[in-house]
């Protein structure tokens, strides 16, 4: 109604003083009219089931951003993994039009392209704030949506895990031996960086890991950080919990939106739908800093669950094959190259930068409790 009335007052501006000379007036004018007029109702689909802490509520915060921002003209539904569609459908999904927008993660498709495990993390690669820099500063972003548009799709970054944890187990991982064989759920490069290692990758959406790792169809899982695990009860149904996230020194996530919705939109509602993904994606990380660790500590003493650390000379091993694996990845074609190339480069120079700032502020404020 509101909109209505608005529209009707500009009209009747436009025509009062409406001349040839001002055609071009008129025009802008009546282009702010239908922009100012149309309303759209949209649905998010994601890959995580619905309401589940940061990753799950990112989503459901972006459309309640959109919605106040554009007071009502753009409205978003949420729909969990299961919903509309599956968590694996989410980017055909988008891609076809049947939801304008998704919420997951790039590695879920390494099917369509392996390098799109890049935007999400590499094992032994960037942590958020450095890839946060390398997407928004250092040509990431660009190479991402030169990826995705032969799908149809505009990717923008919308959330970050930080490092995650390397995941739960059901015996001590002491030696490279104790891969072996090891039924594990683990997305992304990380999971071809474990079948070398000789374990035995399986890639299952969030929802299904309980019951496999329950029921024995896995023998480990990860899955993102405390505040998530214990989330899905994976205590209940592992007893040792190891760290670090070498897979996953962070998981950028991501909002893909349909690119004939998106430019179907007018100007001011595409340039909130970007503030609102950048406001999510810096929430997200926020949220898990702040929460992650009461979650950890409610595992171990309330839980019973035994914290372990893994073992350097596996660390050392895993490190030299995500090296054979991310090269492989780079060698794929001209834009795999490309992406991989720029990652590395900029991890290279990040690298030098962090090691004499958080680094070196990390074991300086350290050295203090010594
Ligand atoms: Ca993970």
């Amino acid at each position: 109604m509101k909109h209505t009335m608005v529209a009707f007052v500009l009209m009747s501006l436009v025509l009062g003083g409406c001349s040839s000379e001002e055609d071009s007036t008129v025009s802008t004018v009546e282009a702010l009219v239908v922009a100012a007029k149309e309303n759209f109702e949209w649905k998010l689909i994601t890959t995580w089931p619905k309401n589940l802490p940061a990753l799950g509520t990112a989503p459901e915060r972006l459309a309640v951003l959109v919605d106040e921002m554009s007071a009502g003209q753009l409205k978003i539904k949420v729909y969990g993994a299961g919903e509309l569609t599956g968590a694996t459908e989410v980017f055909d999904a988008v891609a076809a039009g049947t939801a304008e927008m998704g919420h997951g993660a790039a590695y879920y498709w390494v099917g369509k392209a392996p390098v799109a495990a890049v935007f999400t993390t590499l094992p032994f690669g960037m942590n958020a704030q450095e890839m946060n820099a390398w997407l928004h500063y250092g040509g990431g972003l660009e190479l991402w949506r030169e990826l995705y548009e032969p799908f149809n799709l505009i990717p923008m970054v919308a959330g970050n895990s930080g490092v995650q944890m390397a995941g739960w187990f059901n015996k001590e991982i002491n030696s490279l031996e104790d891969l072996k064989g090891l039924k594990m759920r683990i997305p992304g490069l990380g999971a071809e960086v474990m079948n070398r290692a000789g374990a035995a990758p399986v890639y299952l959406p969030g929802g299904e890991i309980f019951t496999s790792l329950q029921t024995g169809v896995i023998d480990a899982t990860e899955w993102v950080g405390p505040l998530n695990d214990q989330t899905l009860g994976l205590h209940e149904v592992a007893k040792y919990y190891y760290y670090p996230g070498w897979h996953e020194p962070s998981a950028a996530i991501e909002l893909i939106v349909n690119k004939d919705a998106f430019e179907s939109l007018p100007l001011h509602l595409q340039r909130m739908v970007e503030t609102a993904a950048r406001a999510i994606n810096q929430d997200m990380l926020d949220e898990f800093n702040a929460r992650n660790f009461a979650s950890l500590q409610s595992l171990v003493e309330e839980h019973g669950v035994e914290l372990r650390k893994l073992p350097d000379d596996v660390i050392e091993r895993l490190r030299d094959l995500a090296d054979e694996v991310i090269a492989e990845v780079a060698g794929n074609d001209e834009l795999s190259k490309r992406i991989v190339d720029s990652y590395r480069k900029f991890q290279r120079q990040i690298q030098s930068w962090s090691n004499i700032s958080e680094y070196a502020y990390f074991r300086a404020r350290d050295a203090k409790d010594e």
